[in-house]
């Protein structure tokens, strides 16, 4: 849409004033077309701003050599050409098309807006020489460019999104500014001075980008290599905490994080006067596991039990392994008696739980004891309060679930 209204205003335009300024110049507008690729290409990736690229330089100069209109074809053409590339970095035509219309479209209105006003408001083409009121002139031009430049991209982002953002940001205006000065000169160059005036300019103009996008880019990979580095490094401090503070085998939380877990807690039910409920399970008869059967399958047994266990309890509640084949659990905000309940239920889960895979023949129990935690308890008592009634659960024949 934008680029069929782009052209429509140029044909309207093309009729109605003729092609303003000079003659138009085939050699000369190839060479803006070419030199107005290469200035878009000259491009780098900014971290925040996205593509940023020294366009402005062939586009002022275009306008102040050719005229608006013939700028705004040849700078439309290059536009329209520029995106194609990104189909060999895989990006899909349609979106390669839409953007190759987009640039265009702005493009093509950019200039011709911009453009025009500096004619109307006096400003010659081709560009003759500098003086005060010419360089005011000037100015109006660069600042129309990013004024219509912005608008368009807010018009264009909304089309796309359905909502308005500001596109604006002093980074990227400021390169456009400077591109748009270097642009001026070089149509000076162009128009004033000799041949071999006009080719060092253009040599250093365009040693100068290239030396600028190698800096910015080089700047970008780093950035980029410290971004990822950073990433490995916080991922690779995760896993060594994940291993300091969680068993190997069954991938619970360990002892030493159980301990600090149940002090938290504690800490917890002195403030808000709130009860948790702890247990301690224990294996009944292990040691049987490993001797009538292997080590190995001891190892399977315990997985299988702790993730019953994990499986069996609400994700707020606390299951650790604390020992050998003993687990910790907490119920924050559970009462001991709705403790005893859930207990009870983990406990049937490991009887009915389908052992012959591991230790054909052999019923795998589990006891529990189950201690409170109040609102002057120590975590000691607590566990020791949860160990005493573990031992009374097995003293009274193990398999059971005893709270009190
Ligand atoms: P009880 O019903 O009284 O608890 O009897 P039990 O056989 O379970 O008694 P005890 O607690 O003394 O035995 C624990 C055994 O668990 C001893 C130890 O070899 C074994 N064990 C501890 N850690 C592991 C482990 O990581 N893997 C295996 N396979 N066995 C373990
Ligand atoms: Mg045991
Ligand atoms: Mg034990």
């Amino acid at each position: 849409m934008l680029l069929a209204a782009a052209l429509v205003a140029l044909a309207v335009l093309a009729s109605v004033a003729g092609l303003q300024g000079p003659e138009f110049m085939w050699g000369t507008a190839g060479f803006f077309l070419v030199f107005g690729l290469f200035a878009i290409a000259v491009g780098f990736p900014h971290p925040v701003f996205g593509h940023v690229s020294f366009d402005r330089v062939a586009q002022v100069a275009s306008i102040l050599v050719l005229g608006p209109l013939a700028a705004a074809c040849v700078n439309g053409v290059a536009s329209f050409i520029y995106p194609w590339h990104r189909l060999r970095q895989g990006v899909p035509l349609p979106r390669v098309l839409m953007a190759a219309v987009h640039n265009s479209g702005l493009m093509i209105f950019v200039i011709l807006g911009s453009g025009l006003l500096y004619q109307r408001l006096g400003g010659a083409v081709p560009l003759q020489e500098l003086d005060l009121t010419s360089i005011l002139l000037l100015l109006a031009l660069l600042v129309a460019m990013q004024v219509i430049n912005d608008l368009g991209m807010m018009l264009v982002v909304y089309l796309q999104r359905g909502k308005p953002r500001s596109v604006f940001n002093g980074f990227t205006s400021v390169v456009e500014f400077a591109s748009g000065a270097a642009g001026v000169v070089l149509a000076a160059a162009f128009t004033q001075q000799s041949t071999t005036f006009f080719v060092l300019l253009l040599l250093v103009l365009v040693t100068g980008m290239l030396v600028i996008m190698q800096y910015a880019r080089m700047r970008y990979r780093l950035e980029k290599l410290v971004e990822e580095r950073t990433a490995d490094l916080r991922l690779q401090a995760e896993e060594f905490e994940r291993q300091a503070t969680h068993d190997k085998l069954t991938k619970l939380p360990n002892r030493r994080h159980a301990d600090d877990y149940l002090q938290q807690q504690i800490n917890l039910a002195q403030r808000n006067e709130r009860t948790t409920a702890v247990a301690l399970a224990d294996i009944d008869h292990f040691k049987r596991v490993n001797d009538d059967f292997s080590h190995a399958a001891g190892d399977r047994v315990l997985r299988r039990v702790a993730l019953i266990l994990r499986e069996g309890c609400r994700s707020s509640d606390f299951v650790a392994r604390y020992g050998g084949e003993e687990f910790l659990l907490c119920f924050p905000d559970t009462s001991i008696e709705r403790a005893l309940e859930v207990c009870g239920e983990l406990r049937r889960a490991v009887q009915l739980a389908d052992w012959s895979d591991i230790v054909s023949g052999m019923d795998v129990t589990i006891s529990f004891g189950l201690a409170e935690i109040g609102n002057d308890s120590r975590r000691r008592t607590v566990l020791n309060e949860a160990d005493l009634r573990l031992y009374r659960a097995k003293r009274e024949g193990r398999n059971r679930v005893v709270a009190a």
